[in-house]
């Protein structure tokens, strides 16, 4: 992808939004892989599990007051690692009035029996990281985790969304980066075939800010075009496990912080937040992070739709919100 086509795709998106479009809330930093494109292993703040009165107070505004807002119960660390606790709060959140929740997992953490629980849970879209088409990739990219294993949970869950009829939305992730990226078109042609209604979300490894290299298409893009404004920062608020709120989840270890949620309204948060988006809308870019920081430029996200009763046929949506 050219570096205008990449762009392309983030450029309608940019202005100064009244309220996120969606918030990335912390529910643990435990995890139980140590992946090569995500900087968990390094993670030096404290580390620790939101409460449920933090989680209560931070969905029950965001209900309240960003009625449009989607909540993703991840930043550093695997969700599911919660258990059972993961689905009541999930409940809770669409309980409250919480428009979508979008859960991004591993799937190694769900025991083979408790697929209907998650699906029935409320959650609104499942991102499933694969990354790969071979164990030898997988277990690689993802240290830790065994393909088999995965494929296994990937065909109970997919089954059981396949009798439910209805949501959630189960999408399978491919992560592209130097590693894998020989098996991207395998990763699709399997997934093609494999008879299920489910997406295929691609899309180029983040850096992280200063926590990993991005991948060589987001480097690329980041040297040769014009800034643009972060979309990461003009749409998103990060809450960490803490209550603690950086200026995007890309600051993991929370070097700025710009309120508590515990202390602080998260509209409040969100106002301040705003002294960052204007510097960005008017073209500064000088501000620590931000200057060393290539994550704007990460722009494609491709959707293929696939359908059980025939092969896949959607392409290339291209959006500019991941996570
Ligand atoms: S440029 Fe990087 S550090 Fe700055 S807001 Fe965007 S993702 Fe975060």
């Amino acid at each position: 992808m050219d570096r205008d086509t990449a762009l392309a795709g983030l450029k309608p998106h940019i202005r100064d939004y009244a309220e996120p479009t969606d918030v990335l809330v912390e529910t643990t930093t435990r995890c139980n892989l140590d992946c090569s494109m995500c900087p968990h292993g390094g993670l030096e703040r404290e580390q620790g599990s939101m409460s449920r009165e933090t989680w209560t107070h931070v969905v029950t505004q965001i209900a309240r007051e960003w009625p449009k807002t989607r909540v993703w119960p991840a930043i550093m660390g695997e969700p599911l690692l919660r258990g059972r606790e993961l689905f009541e709060m999930i409940d809770e959140a669409k309980t409250v009035g919480v428009a979508s929740v979008c859960l991004n997992t591993n799937l190694l953490g769900l025991a083979t029996d408790r697929m209907d629980d998650l699906l029935a849970c409320g959650v609104d879209r499942i991102f499933v990281g694969v990354d790969a088409a071979s164990a030898q990739t997988y277990e690689r990219i993802r240290r830790g985790g065994d393909f088999a294993q995965l494929q296994e949970r990937l065909r109970l869950l997919l089954d059981a969304r396949q009798r439910r009829r209805r949501g959630p939305r189960i999408a399978l992730q491919f992560v592209v980066q130097e590693e894998n990226e020989h098996e991207e078109a395998a990763f699709v042609e399997s997934w093609k075939s494999a008879g299920y209604d489910v997406e295929l979300k691609i899309r180029p490894r983040v850096g992280w800010s200063y926590g990993v290299e991005s991948a060589a298409e987001v480097r690329r893009t980041a040297s040769v075009a014009d800034r643009i404004p972060c979309l990461w920062l003009l749409r998103q608020m990060a809450v960490f496990w803490n209550g603690d709120v950086p200026r995007c989840d890309a600051d993991y270890e929370g070097n700025e912080i710009f309120g508590n949620v515990r202390e602080t309204s998260l509209t409040e948060i969100w106002r301040k937040l705003g002294v960052l988006r204007r510097r960005h809308l008017g073209g500064d870019f000088s501000m620590s992070p931000c200057a060393g920081c290539d994550d704007w430029a990460a722009g494609r996200s491709e959707t293929i739709e696939c359908r059980a009763a025939a092969s896949c046929s959607g392409s290339a949506e291209r959006e500019s919100v991941a996570s």
